[in-house]
């Protein structure tokens, strides 16, 4: 591992050392995925938009070389302990560093998202957010809920925002060359955190829900959908659904996974009545634990569950509310 302490620099708004650590312009890859970490935990989505850099990232928070040696697609890092997360300080600091690289790709989670206009403007370059796919000319971006795939072509430099979810990923062997600098520049004027909430999984939104029950049509009405959420929530799920269950106005249509609906990539997915149709299982990313309760031994869902449950869904889920009195 190739680890370089790097002197800081007073003067602001530089995060401290940066530039002295970044190759001079020629040497400098095309790409860079811009990771934004809060005490070492990596962002949904962030080892997705590392792969889509080529393996080159500059990992910035706390706890970055955690976050680093958790990411599975870094070939090189500079990792840069910038203090907690305040976005135009870190675009003001990473501006001049970043200057270099034509693409800047970050993961389209929420701090990912916040930062990323913020470096666009700095760096003066265009914005592509919600890209599926980043090439040297620009990006695919997809719009109205995924139903409409566009292809922006920009001439020059630009910033891009991936989708989590979408790409997926291959871990690159090896250890990656980590480089490391550091930031103190407390008194910058930014926007500050007044306070972090644990997400509430009944609300938060199903692309970066850990722990997913899905609905299905197999569910036979509301009620028993809304039987499911209520499990959901009280195991500290969020709740989500097939296109079916949408469409029969069960649930909310923000709740539906799939090809036209949300992208999610849980580490948990418990499918209630799902029969697992391509446009549905498509949406679901790669969970590492997938439950399927299905009166039907051969659905596809059950045939991809790690665990397949035949058994009447309505009267799981009435059991299981009865269990936890809900
Ligand atoms: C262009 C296009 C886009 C689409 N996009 C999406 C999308 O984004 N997301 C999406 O989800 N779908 C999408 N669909 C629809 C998709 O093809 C399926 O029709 C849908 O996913 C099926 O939903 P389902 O599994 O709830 O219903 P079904 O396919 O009808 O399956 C119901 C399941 O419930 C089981 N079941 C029945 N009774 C019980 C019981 N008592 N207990 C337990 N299990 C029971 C059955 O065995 C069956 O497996 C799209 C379709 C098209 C054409």
């Amino acid at each position: 591992m190739n680890t370089t302490a790097g002197a800081r620099d007073p003067v602001e708004p530089d995060i401290g050392g940066l530039a002295e650590v970044v190759p001079e312009a020629g040497a400098v890859a095309k790409r860079v995925a811009v990771v934004p970490v809060r005490d070492g935990v990596v962002p949904l989505g962030a080892d997705e938009a590392v792969a889509e850099a080529g393996g080159v990232a500059l990992i910035v928070g706390t706890g970055t070389r955690a976050a680093a040696e958790a990411l599975r697609a870094v070939v090189s890092g500079t990792l840069v302990e910038a203090g907690a997360f305040a976005p135009g300080r870190w675009a003001r600091g990473l501006a001049r560093a970043l200057a270099a690289h034509h693409c800047v790709i970050l993961p389209g989670s929420p701090d990912g998202r916040d930062l990323a206009p913020r470096l666009a403007a700095e760096l003066g370059r265009p914005l592509l957010p919600g890209a599926v796919r980043v090439s040297d000319g620009g990006a695919e971006v997809v719009r109205w809920d995924g139903r409409v795939s566009v292809e922006l072509a920009v001439e020059g430099p630009f910033v891009a925002t991936l989708l989590p979810g979408v790409r997926g990923v291959h871990a690159v062997d090896g250890t990656p060359d980590l480089v490391e600098s550091s930031a103190d520049h407390q008194h910058a004027e930014d926007a500050a955190s007044v306070e972090v909430l644990a997400p509430d999984p009944a609300t938060a939104d199903l692309a970066e829900a850990p722990r997913i029950f899905g609905a299905g049509i197999g569910l036979g009405d509301a009620r028993a959908v809304a039987v499911m959420a209520r499990v959901a929530a009280a195991l500290g799920a969020s709740a989500g659904a097939t296109r079916a269950v949408t469409d029969a106005d069960w649930a909310d249509a923000e709740r539906q996974i799939g090809t036209t609906g949300v992208v999610v990539n849980p580490e948990l997915y418990v499918a209630f009545g799902v029969s697992g149709a391509v446009q549905h299982t498509s949406g679901l990313g790669d969970p590492a634990h997938v439950v399927s309760v299905n009166t039907d031994p051969s659905c596809p869902m059950t045939a991809m569950a790690h665990l397949g449950i035949v058994a009447d869904a309505p009267a799981v889920l009435s059991e299981l509310a009865a269990r936890l009195g809900v």
